[in-house]
């Protein structure tokens, strides 16, 4: 089955089930303060949910785009490195606004994963809220684990703790427990040896998650204690691109029709070939991947800019054009030349792809040619610093020259110094930094505008690190 039938037949279903069927939002939030981007498909109902609008329809179905990248869901670094989370996914999903409930978001998840999609069911596991002891008190969904054994042997209902399988919106607000449905796509062989049980949440990329259904039944209080919801609602969540490497029977997003042709266009580009070399594979899969999220937002509105949303697109395209440069040798813009083919995979499900075509080659295809020359700069300068220092550490104030003088990013220079087996000396970069900064505030207070604002432009704060799982630390920034 095409991607494009897959997402087709499960909106065709809940249409049939009498929900109306709405275009995705727009990834790029204009008016949710707490939220840069949508990052899931309820995310643009949240006002029905808390009462404060009132939905066209008491059932609701679509495809929406959701990007990972920043706050409680970010997954950014996770991808390229595994092949089932993206930055930028499709989301599908059916809500019922104060209208149906467990009985039938149930039935109906099974019906269209086995009878319509015919996923085998023994392929199939499902979790239920287990119940907490701490203040809450929650009992076990009871309800949802006996709706459950209508459909599945109760050996393979699993029963999960509050961090998987209780959602809540936020401090305060609608939350409930949820039942999430995973799949076991392993080898017979590889069955045999380990029980699937014991890998459910457990970072196999081929025991996944596949849909969440979230059953909105409590609102919490601003005291923190629970009560119930006057009117229930269901939520549910299923990745676009997982259900399709089920169905089309393969062991990675990336080697889905969604995904494909822009992997073999990079091939060709770049002429290398994906699933022969593994860092060129990481490379591949983190170029295919960020095309997407950077061509979807420019298409929504949102360009990459040193500021805010922008920010964050502008590091999802750097990252895959230092990947690009790296391993797949690539010192040209190539990234932009990709748009094409994405748009004539997903045009038709998001004409935004096909109308903005032109606008998002031009941005990406600049965005390049200056990074390039940073990048180029950059590692030359590195390469200078690294041979001229006995030490293992290299200075915070060159680090910081690097960054300030020459554009260079922070979080670059850490994974580069990493790679190459040297550390950055943390305390002195940030000393630099709020030196600079003190010197900004003082600057600012006599400049114009303009120069207020490339002067907080370049700023930056030391926020954390991160292990990727090649085991190499990335030191992590973030503009202020
Ligand atoms: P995971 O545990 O795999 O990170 P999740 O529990 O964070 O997933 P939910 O918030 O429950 O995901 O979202 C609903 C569905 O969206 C998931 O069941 C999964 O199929 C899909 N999904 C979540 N994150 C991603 C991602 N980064 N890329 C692709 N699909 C995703
Ligand atoms: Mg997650
Ligand atoms: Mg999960
Ligand atoms: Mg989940």
């Amino acid at each position: 089955m095409k991607s494009q039938d897959i997402r087709a037949t499960f909106l065709n279903f809940f249409k049939e089930k009498s929900h109306l069927i709405v275009p995705s939002a727009p990834m790029v939030t204009k008016d949710d303060p707490t939220l840069m981007f949508i990052n899931s498909g309820m995310a643009p109902f949240k006002e029905y949910f808390l009462g404060n609008a009132i939905p066209k329809n008491n059932r609701i179905s679509d495809s929406q785009k959701c990007l990972r990248v920043s706050g409680k869901h970010n997954d950014l670094e996770e991808v390229g490195y595994d092949t089932y989370h993206h930055t930028l996914f499709e989301m599908l999903g059916n809500w019922s606004f104060g209208d149906y409930f467990k009985k039938e978001a149930i039935a109906w998840a099974w019906e269209l994963l086995t009878e319509v999609y015919k996923i085998d069911k023994d392929i199939l596991y499902v979790t239920v809220f287990e119940g907490t002891e701490d203040a809450d008190a929650l009992e076990m969904d009871t309800e949802a684990y006996d709706l459950w054994k209508k459909h599945i042997p109760e050996d393979r209902i699993l029963k999960g703790n509050k961090k998987d399988n209780f959602w809540e919106m936020g401090a305060q607000g609608p939350c409930g427990p949820c039942s999430e449905i995973h799949v076991d796509i392993r080898s017979a062989e590889e069955k045999e040896k380990v029980d699937a049980k014991t890998l459910i949440n457990g970072d196999h990329p081929h025991v996944v998650e596949i849909w969440n259904l979230v059953f909105m039944q409590f609102n919490r209080k601003a005291d923190g204690s629970l009560e119930d919801l006057p009117n229930k609602h269901i939520d549910t969540g299923m990745g676009f691109e997982r259900l399709c490497m089920v169905l089309q029977n393969v062991q990675s997003n990336y080697d889905t029709d969604i995904f494909k042709p822009i992997i073999s266009e990079i091939g060709t580009i770049t002429n290398t070939k994906y699933g022969s070399n593994q860092q060129q594979d990481i490379a591949t899969r983190v170029i295919s991947d960020h095309l997407r999220a950077v061509a979807f937002s420019i298409a929504d509105g949102q360009l990459p800019s040193n500021t805010g949303a922008g920010y964050v697109i502008r590091r999802i395209l750097r990252r895959a054009i230092r990947y690009g440069f790296t391993f797949l040798d690539k010192k040209e813009p190539f990234i932009y030349k990709l748009v094409d083919v994405l748009s004539k995979k997903m045009g038709t499900a998001f004409p935004e792809l096909i109308d903005q075509k032109q606008l998002i080659e031009n941005v990406i295809r600049e965005e390049e040619a200056s990074f390039l020359k940073t990048l180029d700069k950059g590692l030359l300068l590195l390469d200078v610093l690294i041979s001229s220092t006995d030490s293992k550490e290299i200075s915070g104030e060159k680090v910081f020259e690097l960054y300030d003088t020459f554009g260079f990013p922070v979080d670059l220079t850490a994974l580069i110094l990493a790679e190459k087996g040297y550390t950055l000396d943390e305390k002195g970069f940030q000393e630099e930094l709020q030196k600079q900064k003190k010197r900004s505030r003082a600057a600012s207070e006599s400049a114009t505008e303009d120069w207020t604002v490339l002067v907080e432009d370049a700023v930056a704060e030391f926020v954390g690190y991160d292990t990727l799982k090649t085991s190499v630390k990335i030191t992590r920034y973030r503009k202020v």
